[in-house]
């Protein structure tokens, strides 16, 4: 078989060369995101999570061709650097940067006309290092952009060999213009058949004519060591958004906010929109009816998703700090539309991004209400598109392997709907023991790189001075290991206060008595950041790192707790595929969605979750996994986030009474186990996959489509309706 290589070769543009696509692919979709017609989508996200050890499609091609030279310079140089570069884009830091990298993706592979925009962070999110006396240890990510396959930093057109500037609109106090400039970076998220791209235009601010006060607010994700510097990350995208999309001629009507961080761009299209009204005077001109009359017609443009009802998700600034930071024309809107009740001294980000958009997607069933009860007064256009995840990027080589292998599955990377045929494989006894032996090699893989990583912190011992953070590293032969064999859950994701990382271990003695009872083993296996400024939530990071050997001694070593530091979609990929359970628990209704969970699902894994978030609809009466938890009506008290509020003792309860039904089913009755796996593959996966995702939010873009696409859009539409109307 000859291998096709014709991904093998550049695209040229005023902007730059870039590789592994052809030159007809890239005028296609550039053509269209700058049509004058606007039939696109500009998608605004503070992170976007889409490293290139999780998916690399061309570089998979260059391998499976042999390919690791190139016979012109120019090619060999891609070649070489797409092989043997970083795959580590470190601009995320949790489940928005990962839904976002997941969401281009699939837009990329429905071959939607969408451009992306977000900031390029020099010093990317922290990196964690945790040690058992001192906790997590944030350190400074080191990475570098030019060296990373499928980055590119754009030309200037009018000046070859000269990067790309663009100038963002920044002002002081006094209204004087403050230089605020950007170099911009372009990584091209390629469809799966590399026949379609998503841009992702990502602005760096580190240029030096920009004011370092900015540089340095532009330079982490989420950097957080004032609120000032938390307000000036947000302008700056914000405000990029118009610039960058007339520098580069896209012209999209309709912007896609991911979450409230970039809505400052609304403040733009406003006064956009008055300036051709008014001419240059309008802020002198509109009066307040004006500028309601400009947010109307500026509603149009923008299409908004809500993702969280935790109060640290949403935005509210100091009036006073933001007069220091934006144009008093800027405050008269924000007087007008980001009002907050509650606080009469703060603008409220959030409040203006549900007033000014034509579509409000909460990203769950369960998460609609909530908002809803949020945000009464917008409450008649809050509709719900359930989160999904890209399941290309999280399904493990090895079930990708058995899929591939399945006649039922034919087509599953492209329509994910086949896995309804899972149903009628339940019966199948080689599908039944294929899918077992991918899954244990999962297991097998997953617990010998923990072991490994057990050893390596011993002998780091001698040469750092960082103490192993795991219990585990101090042990010798069987005692100092995990073993594949044992029931094996994962928990990872952020360590914030309302997802309850610790919950299960709120009774070791209970536990201890349930595992004696029975005889079990059991593994955990635990991962996370905590955000550098969120003492609580690092604070639980430790208590996991403190509590692991008294779990060990009180179970007499049938239950082992390890944390791996530095989580990262390859983690998450390991784990998730890896673990025989999921476990998710969240004070309900905190938890808007959840995608860890959908991750494990891909690969048939169940979860144990409160009834929250995704949950509520991937349950499917326990014949996917099971439910704990008291599922509270959606009141105010519901929402609460303080500790007294958050229900440990009932919902540990609730754990433990469930606990023993979970394990004998495991040991005792393997089939019965596996059963929950297969129809994880029928009910969970052709639903919270981003394909059948992005097909619902094209309702909401309007984009005139070809019929082809169209009609394979209507169909992943067609797996499911998230808003469930009454
Ligand atoms: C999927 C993912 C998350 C999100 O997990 P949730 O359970 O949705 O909170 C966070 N971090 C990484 C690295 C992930 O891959």
């Amino acid at each position: 078989m000859t291998a096709d290589t014709r991904f093998c070769t550049t695209a040229a543009s005023p902007w730059g060369i870039f590789f592994g696509i052809g030159q007809q692919v890239f005028d296609q979709v550039w053509g269209q995101l700058t049509d004058p017609a606007g039939n696109s989508v500009t998608y605004i996200s503070m992170e976007i999570g889409a490293d290139l050890d999780v998916f690399h499609p061309v570089r998979d091609r260059l391998l499976e061709a042999g390919i690791v030279a190139g016979d012109d310079p120019t090619l060999d140089f891609h070649i070489k650097k797409f092989v043997n570069g970083p795959t580590k884009i470190p601009n995320y830091s949790g489940g928005l940067g990962v839904l976002a990298g997941d969401t281009l993706k699939s837009f990329a592979d429905l071959r939607l006309p969408v451009a992306a925009i977000s900031l390029l962070y020099r010093k990317g999110y922290f990196s964690q290092v945790v040690d058992s006396r001192l906790g997590q240890i944030a350190c400074r990510t080191e990475w570098h952009p030019e060296q990373t396959p499928g980055l590119y930093l754009l030309q200037d057109p009018e000046r070859p060999g000269t990067p790309l500037e663009i100038e963002i609109p920044f002002f002081d106090r006094n209204d004087a213009q403050v230089p605020a400039r950007a170099q911009v970076w372009l990584k091209l998220e390629l469809a799966g058949d590399l026949q379609w791209f998503v841009p992702e235009i990502l602005l760096d601010f580190s240029v030096p004519v920009t004011p370092e006060w900015i540089r340095n607010a532009a330079d982490q994700l989420y950097e957080a060591s004032s609120e000032r510097a938390k307000a000036i990350q947000r302008r700056l995208l914000g405000a990029s958004v118009v610039p960058v999309m007339q520098r580069l001629g896209i012209t999209s009507r309709t912007i896609h906010l991911n979450e409230q961080h970039g809505v400052v761009l609304v403040l733009h299209l406003i006064a956009e929109e008055l300036r051709r009204k008014f001419g240059d005077e309008y802020a002198i001109l509109a009066s307040d009816d004006d500028i309601r009359a400009a947010a109307d017609a500026v509603r149009q443009r923008v299409v908004y998703t809500i993702h969280t009802p935790v109060k640290a998700g949403h935005d509210r600034f100091e009036k006073n700090l933001y007069a220091e930071l934006s144009h008093s024309f800027c405050q008269r809107i924000l007087q007008l539309l980001a009002a907050d009740a509650e606080h009469p001294g703060m603008f409220n980000f959030t409040a203006l991004a549900m007033r000014v958009n034509r579509a409000t997607n909460a990203v769950s069933r369960l998460h609609k209400l909530v908002t809803q009860k949020q945000f009464p007064a917008f409450a008649g256009q809050i509709t719900a598109i359930t989160n999904g995840v890209h399941h290309l990027t999280w399904v493990s080589p090895n079930r990708a392997r058995l899929y591939d292998a399945t006649p039922q599955f034919a087509g599953w990377r492209t329509d994910p709907g086949v896995f309804r045929r899972a149903v009628e494989l339940k019966k199948n006894a080689g599908f039944r023991q294929a899918l077992r032996q991918a899954w244990q090699q999962d297991t097998e893989h997953l617990v010998r790189t923990v072991n490994r990583m057990l050893v390596e912190h011993r002998n780091q011992m001698l040469s750092t001075w960082i103490d192993p953070p795991n219990y585990l590293s101090h042990l010798e032969g069987d005692d100092g290991r995990l073993f594949a064999d044992w029931y094996t859950v994962g928990f990872a994701r952020r360590f914030s206060t309302y997802k309850r990382a610790d919950l299960i271990f709120e009774d070791l003695e209970r536990l201890a008595a349930i595992l004696k009872a029975g005889n079990f083993r059991i593994n955990f296996i635990y991962a996370g950041k905590a955000h550098p400024a969120d003492e609580p939530g690092k604070a639980l990071i430790k208590e996991i790192i403190d509590l692991q050997d008294e779990l060990f001694h009180m179970t007499n070593g049938a239950a082992r707790l390890v944390f791996i530091p530095n989580y990262d979609m390859a983690v998450a990929r390991m784990m998730v595929a890896g673990v025989h359970a999921w476990l998710n628990s969240p004070k309900r209704p905190l938890e808007a969605s959840g995608t860890s969970g959908m991750k494990a699902a891909m690969n048939g894994v169940p979860n144990i979750s409160i009834m929250d978030g995704w949950w509520v609809e991937g349950y499917h009466n326990g014949t996917t996994g099971w439910k704990f938890g008291y599922e509270a009506p959606i009141d105010d008290t519901a929402l609460r986030e303080d500790p007294d509020a958050l229900l440990y003792a009932e919902d540990a309860a609730s754990f433990y009474a469930l606990l023993p039904e979970i394990l004998e089913t495991f040991y005792h009755r393997p089939e019965e186990y596996l059963d929950r796996a297969i129809m994880n593959l029928a009910y969970n996966c052709p639903i919270f996959n981003t394909h059948r995702m992005a097909a619902e939010y094209v309702h909401n873009y309007r984009l005139n489509l070809p019929d082809e696409t169209a009609e394979r859009l209507a169909s992943l539409a067609a797996l499911y309706q998230s808003d469930e109307r009454p």
